[in-house]
C-alpha cells in the first residue's frame, strides 16, 4: 500500500536523504523546500527513479499560510498522508548571546520552534482519527544541541531545539490515542550544507573527530532512522528521542 509523507526541508541534507530512503520504499513525498527549486526538483526526480512518486512544494514553515498550503498540496496531489518529518531548520553564524540580536533570535526561533509547532499541529489535524485521519507518524528533527547547549556558537539554536524534544514528549502523550506517533530524531555533527549556510563549511569535519565513533555522520545515516521511526518497524515507539550522534 502507498504511503504518502510530507518532508519539510526535504530537498537538502537531512531532508532529502529522507525523500530519497522512503522514494526507494515507493512511498508518495512532499518535498518542502524554500528557496533552493532546482534541490527540490533534483529530489523529485531521485524518487521517481527510484519507484515513489514525488511533488516539490516551496513555503516557509515560519509562516502560517504557507504550512497549510503545504499540507493541503500534498494531500491533494499525493492523497491522505500517513506521516510527517518536521525537518526544516536553520542555524546562525556562531556568536555569544551577548552579542546576538533581537532580528537574529526571532528568526532562529520562528523557522525552528514556531515553524516546527505549525507543522506539527497541521499533522495532527490530518492525521488523527477523530478528524478522519489514519493515525501515523510525526518525526520532529531536533539536535544534540539541546542538550548539549552550543556555547558560544549558538544558544538560541540549542534552546528552540530543547523546545523540539519537549514537543515530542508532550504531543505524544497528547495524540497517542488518536493513533498518531511522535518521536524526535536529535543528529550530532552531520555533513550538510547548514554548517556553511552558518559560516563554518567545515565544522562537522574538524569537530566529527572528537565523537567517540571518531567521524561525523552522514545525512544518510540520520535519514535512516527517520525512515525507520515513519514505518511500521517502529510500531510500539512514541515519545521517544533517538540520540543518532556517533556517541557524542
Ligand atoms: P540543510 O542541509 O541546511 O538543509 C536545510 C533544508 O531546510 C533545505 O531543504 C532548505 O530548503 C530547508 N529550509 C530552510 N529554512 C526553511 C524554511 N524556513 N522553510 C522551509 N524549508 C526551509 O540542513 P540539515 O543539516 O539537513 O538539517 C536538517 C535538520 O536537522 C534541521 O532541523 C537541523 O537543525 C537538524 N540538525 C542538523 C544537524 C547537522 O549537523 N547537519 C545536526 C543537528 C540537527 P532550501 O534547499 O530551499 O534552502
Amino acid at each position: 500500500m502507498t504511503r504518502t509523507i510530507l518532508i519539510t526541508g526535504g530537498s537538502r541534507g537531512i531532508g532529502r536523504s529522507a525523500a530519497i530512503l522512503a522514494g526507494q520504499r515507493g512511498w508518495s513525498v512532499g518535498v518542502n523546500y524554500i528557496g533552493n527549486k532546482q534541490a527540490a526538483d533534483e529530489v523529485v526526480k531521485a524518487v521517481a527513479d527510484a519507484g515513489g512518486k514525488a511533488i516539490a512544494i516551496k513555503g516557509d514553515v515560519a509562516d502560517e499560510a504557507d504550512v497549510v498550503a503545504m499540507f493541503e498540496r500534498t494531500v491533494a496531489e499525493l492523497g491522505p498522508l500517513d506521516g510527517v518529518v518536521v525537518n526544516a531548520g536553520i542555524v546562525a553564524p556562531p556568536q555569544r548571546l551577548m552579542d546576538m540580536s533581537a532580528e537574529r533570535m526571532r528568526r532562529i526561533f520562528d523557522v525552528n520552534v514556531l515553524g516546527a509547532y505549525l507543522c506539527a499541529r497541521e499533522s495532527v489535524r490530518r492525521l488523527a482519527r477523530s478528524s478522519g485521519g489514519k493515525g501515523g507518524s510525526i518525526v520532529l528533527l531536533s539536535s544534540a544541541a539541546a542538550r548539549l547547549g552550543a556555547p558560544g556558537e549558538y544558544v538560541d539554536y540549542a534552546g528552540a531545539k530543547g523546545a523540539v524534544d519537549t514537543l515530542a514528549i508532550g504531543l505524544s502523550k497528547e495524540v497517542g490515542p488518536e493513533g498518531i506517533r511522535v518521536n524526535a530524531v536529535r543528529p550530532g555533527l552531520i555533513e550538510t550544507d547548514i554548517h556553511a549556510s552558518g559560516g563554518q563549511p567545515d565544522r562537522a569535519r574538524r569537530l566529527g573527530v572528537t565523537a567517540p565513533l571518531g567521524r561525523a555522520g552522514t545525512a544518510d545515516e540520520v535519514g535512516e532512522s527517520i525512515v525507520w521511526l515513519l514505518g511500521d518497524a517502529s510500531s510500539y515507539v512514541t515519545g521517544a528521542i533517538i540520540d543518532v550522534t556517533g556517541g557524542r
